[in-house]
């Protein structure tokens, strides 16, 4: 057919209202959405024609059925949520771009709780008069932290900016030229640091910064003393950096706030369960550093938020700054954080029950048995469509959290018998219940180290459905 007849061949939408298809899911999806699906995939259709040469037309069928069958899904896309659970299998459990930690159980419940009725978000119940948001969390993070006093805001970014734009607006932040970097996301601590109003002195080269290159850099403009977790970067071989700990006298000495912005912010010392040695929390305030800031939801497993703790006197100045206000954590997050931070009183509690923590000391005899579940579940259904075999991997904790850290995981690997590997990767990503894994080869990997008990059925359902679709 020509382009010409073939455009007019295109439906009309009356037709297409009329057919059974679309008068059957009416009754599921407003008219609405309806009408922008039909005159979406009918535009569509349209343009494609138009710009394809007539040659590459041969051929091209173009019937109600397959039309209305675009129709249909594309509504049911439209009054769906964008905005969806995803099944991560790629083992990279603070996964930024998957939504960082998983929220345990008692978070979840505490959102909806909080959510759903009102709340004393800012109610003191037993004075009966206006309470702080910060209450329900601040005596938490003292007790864990051994920090005098403790303020949260939306996300650590948020945090620095604050604690910089409190503490060092118009004067010099000394800070090591080795920790200005990019931490993803398009996060540069130059940029944040310019936003506070604080003036940037770079001390030191980038591989080597001695305590001595600190105390030349201090003047009557230096405001603080910054140091910044490199996360997702190291720098590796010649090198020297003051840990933050040894910038205390100096601080001290010169009458400066400490800051040291820890990025993932552990409560727990894992080096116990093997993985490398990072100094926590609490150690950095017991060191003497006046304030640390970090994320909610990396490796402390909670929501998004960014945590100040550190000398009462500091955070006072933090917590009266009108940017407090414009950066203020909601009250679902606060829920969650708290229901968090209570697993906290007990290590072995925090462990067993917070997911992002749970992942990360998995032991490899329970991998491995989850990965020979799974094994065994998409062989009895994809035998004939799939080989399917369980391999050694490594799994890697993410979000800037330890970039060299490998763990040794175990992980299920799938080689497609009638497509390409880049093809299943991509149709899985799309399906309904999208799984997102790492290819490898001409295999798909599914990382058991991130994949929630109740996703199994998912995975090998969905598997199924495209493996068969293709
Ligand atoms: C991740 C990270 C941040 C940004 O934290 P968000 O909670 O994502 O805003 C800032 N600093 C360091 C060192 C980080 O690792």
């Amino acid at each position: 057919m020509d382009k010409k007849s073939l455009l007019s061949s295109i439906p009309k939408v009356d037709d297409l209202l009329n057919s059974e298809a679309i008068k059957a899911i009416q009754r599921l999806y407003p008219r609405a959405v309806i009408m922008e699906a039909i005159r979406g995939t009918l535009g569509e259709t349209r343009e494609y024609i138009l710009k394809s040469r007539e040659e590459d037309l041969q051929g091209y069928i173009l019937d109600e059925e397959s039309i209305v069958k675009r129709v249909v899904e594309r509504s049911e896309k439209l009054s769906g949520r964008h905005l969806r659970k995803v099944i991560n299998c790629t083992g990279v459990i603070i996964h930024t771009n998957l939504g960082r930690s998983v929220l345990c159980k008692e978070a979840i419940e505490a959102v909806a709780d909080i959510s759903k009725s009102y709340s004393n978000l800012e109610y003191e119940l037993e004075e009966g008069k206006r309470g702080s948001r910060y209450s329900h969390v601040e005596e938490k993070l003292v007790r864990i932290t051994g920090a005098e006093s403790a303020v949260v805001v939306n996300n650590n970014a948020a945090a620095v900016l604050l604690v910089l734009s409190t503490l060092c607006k118009g004067r010099e932040a000394v800070v090591s030229r080795g920790e200005l970097v990019e931490i993803g996301g398009s996060f540069r601590v130059p940029e944040v640091m310019e936003q506070s109003g604080a003036r940037l002195v770079e001390v030191g080269a980038t591989n080597r910064t001695y305590l001595a290159d600190y105390e030349k850099a201090i003047s009557e403009n230096t405001g603080v003393l910054l140091k910044v977790h490199t996360s997702n970067y190291r720098i590796l071989g010649f090198t020297e950096s003051v840990p933050a700990r040894e910038l205390v006298g100096l601080a001290r000495k010169n009458d400066l706030p400490l800051i040291e912005d820890i990025g993932s912010g552990s409560f727990i010392d894992l080096s116990k369960y093997g993985i490398d040695y990072e100094p926590t929390v609490q150690e950095a305030v017991s060191a003497g550093i006046d304030i640390v800031t970090f994320s909610g939801d990396k490796m402390l497993g909670g929501p998004q938020a960014g945590i100040i703790v550190g000398r009462k006197k500091y955070v006072d100045m933090i917590k009266k700054n009108p940017l407090t206000r414009a950066l203020r954590i909601d009250k679902m997050t606060l829920a969650a954080l708290e229901a968090t931070l209570m697993h906290y009183v007990e290590e072995e509690r925090a462990l067993r029950n917070i997911p992002t923590l749970r992942m990360i000391v998995e032991s490899g005899d329970s991998l491995k048995s989850k990965a020979k579940r799974l094994s065994r579940m998409l062989k009895s259904q994809l035998k004939d469509c799939a080989d399917i075999n369980i391999v050694q991997e490594e799994s890697q904790i993410g979000g800037g959290s330890m970039p060299l850290e490998k763990l040794p995981t175990y992980a299920v690997a799938v080689k497609p018998r009638a497509c390409s590997v880049n093809e299943l990767e991509k149709n899985l990503r799309n399906a309904k219940t999208p799984v997102i894994v790492r290819t490898q080869r001409d295999n798909i990997l599914l990382d058991v180290r991130t994949i929630l008990e109740d996703e199994y059925t998912a995975i090998r359902d969905t598997l199924y459905e495209v493996l068969r679709g293709i």
